[in-house]
């Protein structure tokens, strides 16, 4: 049976060291929810990604995201999908050091049903942890 993580909202992922890769249509959707233009958001939220190939949310000199505002995402509504995704689409070797999110045996249906809901994904995107990986 797949492991469904229940994230408790500690913002742990949202003060660590990383990327948050932003992707098309998100960078209209922030700035659209922020009231300013593309090119103001770009200015002031963002950076050029490791590689250079993207665009990735700017850190604050603390190593917090942008847009942590104390104990919460001020663009919560239209925060990246690289946001939605963590945990349970991805993460890493020993995320749960830092990420509180409780861990619950589900069903397969289970699992994409509260995933879909998680991460504002369709269904039919979700794939179950460790179902196909034998193939
Ligand atoms: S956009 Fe919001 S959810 Fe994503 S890392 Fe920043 S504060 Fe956290
Ligand atoms: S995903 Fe984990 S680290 Fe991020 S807010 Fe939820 S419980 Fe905390």
């Amino acid at each position: 049976m797949p492991v469904f993580y229940e994230c408790q909202r500690c913002t742990a992922c949202c003060r660590w060291p990383g990327q948050v890769r932003l992707a098309e249509g998100e960078i209209a959707r922030l700035a659209g929810h922020l009231g300013v233009s593309e090119h103001e958001f770009i200015q002031q939220h963002t950076r050029l990604t490791d590689d250079r190939r993207g665009l990735c949310l700017n850190d604050k000199a603390n190593g917090e995201c942008t847009f942590l505002e104390g104990d919460d995402c001020s663009v919560q509504p239209v925060k990246p999908q690289q946001c939605r995704d963590f945990p349970n689409l991805w993460n890493f070797p020993g995320f749960r050091e830092s990420c509180r999110a409780l861990p619950k045996l589900v069903s397969n249906r289970e699992f994409v049903e509260r995933a879909a809901a998680a991460t504002g994904r369709p269904i039919w995107e979700i794939r179950v942890p460790g179902k196909d990986d034998a193939a």
